[in-house]
Order: structure tokens, then C-alpha cells, then sequence
């Protein structure tokens, strides 16, 4: 709940204002999961509060630990169903990143992803979004700095409920915007609806493949979105909103590693500001994909600097648990 709809709360139990403003500092900057903790408000009111409000129902199914430092959760809702949700920290920065889901399972049905063998099963409301940055936080006792949409689903087929978590996130657990990024695989008419909002959170776009062909064969979406028709959507969002873009770029063994894919790609992005994201596939045990070589790694990130983009590679981050998003609820399913 926002700070409006915990006032409506409290007005409906006949209590304050100032009461749903205890609340929301109890919830957001305290962590506490018991209204009995709540021990600045009276017995008698957090009585009617147990008696009408639940603050969690979320359980931590699984905790695995990286030696990084990474912690990868299961979360199971009530309604027993369980998705992923993932807390980063990259040596030197203060920064600490939640990677969170926006869906139970996915229908997008990316070849070299884990999540995808579930297949779709639901949207997540807003606050089960909220619950996933929230359980991290009272389990670790930090604050989460940045999030980042890209756990199971595709976030732009939630958009309503994810935007909702976004304006939350961004107001009451006081993260900006622009540490907030969605990623999506590229669907065409919701980023369209995201160019027209009065916010935007970093728009990244799940790409890994540099012409229409490599990447029908890894992406479905591909079919229903094609590359071009993508790429000029992404330079009309820079154009109306001023954000850059990030492209995100899975290198994946013999597949679309190659200098020549690299040099299609650099062609593929002239004139659109972009950031360059490559991501070293992680492999699991789903599929045969494999980890690219550091040699062509190097090459690859060298071709698209020399025309001029920033390129980033992905610090890679979990590698010695199961931290592909999807990998986990395989496990247990
Ligand atoms: S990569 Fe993302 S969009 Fe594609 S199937 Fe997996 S969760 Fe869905």
C-alpha cells in the first residue's frame, strides 16, 4: 500500500492519519513483519489492525548463497505458487541490486532460458513485486539500492501492476527512477505506452541476436515483433522520452558470438543511443548452450567500441549456484 491507501486503511479502522504514517515507516524503513512490533502504536489499536491486516504471507522456500556474495531466493506466495527473486552486491560499489520477477513462469518462451520451461502460470500483483525487495531486506537487514525487472516473466506483459511497483518503489521505498530498469524481450506496443508516461524507468532490451533470423531461432517474440519494426520502436522512445537505452546482449558459444554477428549488430544500432550490456551465458542444465571463449568475448566488445558505443560486460554473478532466473524453480518443480 502507499502512504494514500494506508491513510484509507486507518481511516476505515477509525484511526489517524499519523497512525498510517507509523505504519508506512514501520513497513518500509523498519522491515518488521509483526504489527505486534509496531511498539510506538497503542495495544488497542494494533489489536483492530490484526484483526483486519496482514503485513506478509510470503515464505522463503530456498536461500542459496553464493561465494560472491550473491543471495538467490525462492519465494512462495499463498497461493503456493514460488518465484525467484535475487540480491546482487559488486565488489567496491555500494551499490546492492534485487533482481526481481514480474510473472510465475513466462510465456515468451526464449530458447535459452530456464524460466521458460515453466511456462506461463500468472501476473504478479504489485505487492507481490514489493514483497520480494521487502523479504530481502528483513532477511539481510540492508537496503536495497537498485532493482532491476529481469527475475521470470516479461515484464511489459504485466505493465499495469509492474508500474504500480515502480511508483512505489520509487516514492515510498525512495529509489529513483533511474535505478529502477525493466527489461523486456521487445514487446512493440508496451514500450510505445512507456515512451508516453510522465516517468520512465531505464528501458533495457533483451536483443542477443543481431538479424531477424538468429533471432527467431532463439526468440519467439521475434515472430510477432521482428528486429526492425523494434528498432526503430526503441529509436522513436529515445526520441520522445531523451532516455538512452540499454541493449542487452547474451553471448552465447558459436551461435551469435561471431565477429561477424558483432559487426551486424554494430550496423544494427547506428544512430540509436544505446548502451551495450553483454551478458556471458550461464549455462544450465535445460539446455546445450554454451559459455563463449574470453577471446571472443574480447573481440565481440571490441568491434562495438570501435563504433562508438559504450559496451559493458555483465560481471558475471552466481555462476557457482543456481543463479539463471527459472533455474531454482525448475529444481523444485
Ligand atoms: S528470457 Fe525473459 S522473456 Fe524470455 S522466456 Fe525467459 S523470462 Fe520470459
Amino acid at each position: 500500500m502507499s502512504l494514500e491507501e494506508l491513510i484509507q486503511y486507518t481511516d476505515s479502522i477509525n484511526e489517524s492519519k499519523y497512525r498510517a504514517k507509523q505504519i508506512h515507516n514501520w513497513i518500509y524503513l523498519k522491515s518488521v513483519t509483526d504489527i505486534n512490533q509496531m511498539t510506538d502504536i497503542s495495544k488497542a489499536t494494533r489489536e483492530k489492525m490484526l484483526e483486519t491486516a496482514q503485513i506478509t504471507d510470503v515464505k522463503i522456500k530456498n536461500r542459496q548463497i553464493s561465494s560472491d556474495g550473491t543471495i538467490k531466493y525462492l519465494l512462495e506466495f499463498a497461493d503456493g505458487n514460488c518465484v525467484e527473486t535475487v540480491l546482487m552486491r559488486f565488489d567496491n560499489r555500494a551499490n546492492l541490486t534485487a533482481c526481481v520477477s514480474s510473472q510465475v513462469g513466462c510465456a515468451c518462451n526464449c530458447k535459452f532460458c530456464a524460466t521458460a520451461k515453466l511456462g506461463f502460470v500468472r501476473n504478479l500483483t504489485p505487492r507481490e513485486i514489493i514483497e520480494q525487495v521487502l523479504t530481502i531486506q528483513r532477511d539481510t537487514g540492508l537496503k536495497v539500492t537498485n532493482i532491476v525487472f529481469m527475475g521470470q516473466g516479461e515484464p511489459l506483459l504485466n505493465l499495469d501492476n509492474v508500474l504500480k511497483a515502480i511508483e512505489i518503489f520509487n516514492r515510498d521505498f525512495v529509489i529513483g527512477i533511474r535505478r529502477l530498469t525493466v527489461s523486456t524481450c521487445g514487446i512493440i506496443p508496451q514500450i510505445r505506452k512507456l515512451a508516453q508516461l510522465d516517468f520512465q524507468p531505464t528501458l533495457a532490451i533483451s536483443l542477443h541476436a543481431p538479424n531477424h533470423e538468429t533471432r527467431q531461432s532463439l526468440m519467439p517474440i521475434e515472430n510477432k515483433y521482428p528486429i526492425d519494426e523494434l528498432m526503430q520502436t526503441l529509436k522513436d522512445y529515445v526520441g520522445s522520452t531523451g532516455r538512452r537505452v540499454t541493449i542487452e546482449y547474451t553471448l552465447i558459444k558459436g551461435f551469435n558470438d561471431t565477429v561477424d554477428c558483432a559487426k551486424q549488430l554494430a550496423v544494427l544500432l547506428i544512430g540509436l543511443k544505446a548502451n551495450i550490456n553483454l551478458i556471458i551465458y550461464n549455462p544450465n542444465d535445460q539446455d546445450d548452450f554454451e559459455k563463449p571463449s574470453k577471446e571472443s568475448i574480447q573481440k565481440f566488445k571490441y568491434i562495438l567500441e570501435q563504433s562508438g558505443k559504450k559496451v559493458t560486460i555483465r560481471l558475471e554473478r552466481g555462476s557457482d549456484i543456481d543463479a539463471a532466473c527459472g533455474q531454482l524453480s525448475n529444481k523444485y518443480k
